[in-house]
């Protein structure tokens, strides 16, 4: 039986917590500042929750979240939808497969931007098995729909993306996927960072590398086809 539509416009309070926590999580490791970041989980087929414009995540309550239609309506909530709303629809309509979308100011990572790098690929086993090859989209100014549509085609190719001189995008399947990619993408960058000051970074041989890449991909094949790992929230 089909709920009422009131019932249907409240998420689960569980994903409200959820959603708060990975805010309070960001900010307590310093992924964002301020009002920066936001962070959407998908509710259903054709709703999302995500966090309100303007507040710092660090002091974000459940009942601030909002929701929205996968076109960007708003369906409750009593504050405005996130300024990066375009941002997060654009990537759950690249990526039907994606539950969650992340978007921080991760400071190492975003710094390698600054001087016109990327995370460098081949280097840190551990990067490559949990966030893959890191992409680098153009810088487009923050808050815009031209953001959305400039991100969108790295979105069909990696699951996390920097954006030049402005910060990152964590797609997953779950919401705890998303959090842990961006930590790692910042934990990964800051050991590169640090590595380039004792000297230079060795790259892996490329026997390494493909078969790093080949259990990253054999892993997202296991958990596509029910094999999830036990620590996933969904
Ligand atoms: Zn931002």
């Amino acid at each position: 039986m089909t709920p009422p539509r009131s019932a249907r416009l409240h998420a689960p309070f569980a994903v409200r917590e959820a959603v708060v926590q990975v805010c309070h999580a960001l900010s307590a490791r310093r992924l964002i500042a301020g009002q920066d970041g936001n962070v959407s989980v998908r509710i259903d087929s054709d709703r999302l929750l995500v966090t309100p414009a303007g507040f710092s995540k660090a002091l974000l309550d459940a009942d601030d979240l909002v929701e929205v239609s996968m076109t960007g309506e708003q369906l409750s909530g009593r504050h405005r939808a996130s300024s990066e709303l375009a941002l997060h629809l654009s990537a759950y309509a690249a990526r039907p497969d994606i539950g969650a979308v992340v978007h921080a100011h991760p400071v190492t990572a975003t710094a390698f931007t600054l001087v016109g790098e990327a995370v460098p690929d081949g280097v840190l086993a551990e990067l490559m098995l949990t966030v893959g090859t890191v992409a680098v989209a153009p810088y487009v100014q923050p808050g815009t729909a031209e953001l959305g549509r400039a991100v969108s085609p790295f979105f069909a190719t990696h699951d996390v993306v920097l954006l030049a001189h402005h910060g990152a995008v964590a797609l997953g399947r779950t919401l705890q996927e998303a959090h842990f990619a961006m930590e790692s993408l910042e934990h990964g960058a800051l050991m590169i960072h640090l590595a380039r000051q004792l000297g230079s970074v060795v790259t892996l041989d490329s026997a390494a590398c493909d078969a790093l890449r080949a259990a990253r991909r054999g892993a997202r094949h296991d958990a596509a086809h029910g094999s999830r790992s036990q620590g996933d929230m969904e």
